[in-house]
């Protein structure tokens, strides 16, 4: 299939009545079927037997006219062999490597069951009785093809198979009797399979369009999971973007708190980039952005480690459990790969090529202090930094209210 949803659509636009089910659902079809099979022999199969001899008993009770000498033994005794039939068909239906190839078995249950009827019926001396007894059996195939939900072509092959008998029909002494009854047997069997045959139809339809429901809830997922990793991502760089880091920043900040450890935010800016903007143009400063991202994802590590793009050319690193020495080399090491990727930038007062600066806090929160305090901090070490000549890092302590500048 090309785009499901699309095939789905049209598979239920264009379905004709009884169209098969798609070969490459096949398998679907058939393992839903069989689970449908397994829970309605455990509620409906003791219905079969109950009903076949709740009718022999309405016979009983309203054709006694008609019931006495061999045709009463011809109907008890090929009444015992077809409940004898249900009761085994039933038996095998509940084990479960039987139970697999259903469709393949149950067809010769309900031939054998018809045929047996039929017979009896060509021997009965009342006409009325075989009719009868014909009908009452295809209305006990009906019940059960219904309720257990039987594909229409295990219900037509059973239906053929209980009607061989009627081969004999040129042999039979009375020919207009055994017409009548063929013709009675046609009629009743016409019936079940049409009403089958509705059920059938209505069950393909149903099994497509929940094949479609579930693919149209798969596809929501999906679409939900995407969504939620856009929503965390910028677009322009890949790396996780301010919300991320936001969220990291607020529960890096309390589990620091609560462990008494350091916690180092890098705050980094491309230098003099909207020079760069201006001399290589917009795209060519998205290429340089996204060449500064890979450095500053390359140079994070450790797992509770977040590099994330703050927002236009600023770019932050939250550091958890690192103290002011560690962030600071860290920033230095950046600062070089920055310098390595040799972007030129002939319209920086800086440097020959694109640079960075850096603006380190570092926290061990306690008291009265924030997790802005931290973003403050590096904020100012940031704008010491530019102040400072640009391409350099300034680290300063929250708290304390003068930096370090250290030479990259
Ligand atoms: P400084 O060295 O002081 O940081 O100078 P600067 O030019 O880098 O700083 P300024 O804040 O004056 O300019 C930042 C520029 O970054 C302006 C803006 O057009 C550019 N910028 C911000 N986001 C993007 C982006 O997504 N793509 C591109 N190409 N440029 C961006
Ligand atoms: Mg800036
Ligand atoms: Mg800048």
């Amino acid at each position: 299939m090309g785009d499901p949803r699309h095939d789905f659509d049209q598979l239920l636009q264009q379905r004709r009545w009884l169209d098969p089910i798609p070969l490459e659902l096949q398998r679907a079809y058939r393992a839903q079927r069989l689970e449908e099979f397994n829970r309605l022999v455990k509620l409906w199969g003791p219905l079969l037997p109950i009903s076949f001899i709740a009718f022999q008993a309405f016979t009983l009770i309203f054709y006694t006219a008609e019931l006495h000498g061999p045709d009463l033994t011809l109907l008890f005794s090929t009444e015992g062999v077809v409940v004898v039939a249900i009761l085994l068909g039933l038996l095998v239906a509940h084990q479960p490597a039987w139970r697999l190839s259903y469709e393949k078995w149950i067809p010769w249950v309900l031939g054998l069951i018809l045929a047996i009827k039929v017979v009896a019926g060509f021997n009965l001396a009342s006409a009325f009785l075989a009719i009868n007894q014909v009908y009452i059996t295809l209305l006990v195939v009906l019940i059960g093809t219904l309720s257990l939900q039987l594909p229409i072509r295990a219900c037509l092959k059973g239906c053929v198979l209980g009607g061989l008998p009627f081969l004999a029909l040129p042999w039979v002494a009375n020919l207009h009797y055994g017409l009548l009854f063929f013709g009675h047997y046609v009629l009743t069997t016409t019936v079940v399979m049409s009403v089958v045959a509705m059920r059938e139809d209505k069950d393909r339809m149903m099994f497509l369009q929940s094949m479609q429901l579930s693919h149209e809830r798969q596809e929501v997922q999906r679409l939900n999971v995407e969504l939620a990793e856009l929503a965390r991502k910028d677009a322009l760089t890949g790396l996780p973007n301010r919300r991320v880091f936001d969220e990291a920043l607020r529960s890096e900040w309390d589990r620091a708190r609560r462990h008494r450890a350091s916690l180092a935010l890098l705050m980094i800016d491309v230098d003099h980039f909207k020079r760069y903007n201006d001399r290589y143009g917009h795209p060519a400063g998205d290429h340089c952005l996204v060449e500064i991202a890979g450095a500053i994802g390359g140079v994070v590590r450790r797992p509770g480690d977040v590099a994330a793009r703050y927002g236009g050319e600023e770019f932050v690193i939250l550091l958890p459990g690192t103290n002011a020495e560690g962030a600071c080399e860290l920033a230095a090491r950046l600062i070089h790969k920055v310098d390595a990727l040799r972007l030129p930038h002939e319209a920086s007062l800086t440097a020959p090529h694109v640079t960075v600066s850096i603006g380190v806090s570092v926290c061990v929160p306690l008291g009265a202090t924030s997790a802005q305090s931290l973003t403050d901090e590096a904020d100012a070490a940031l704008y010491a930094a530019k102040a400072a000549g640009r391409h350099t890092l300034q680290c300063r302590t929250v708290g304390q209210a003068d930096g370090d500048q250290l030479s990259p």
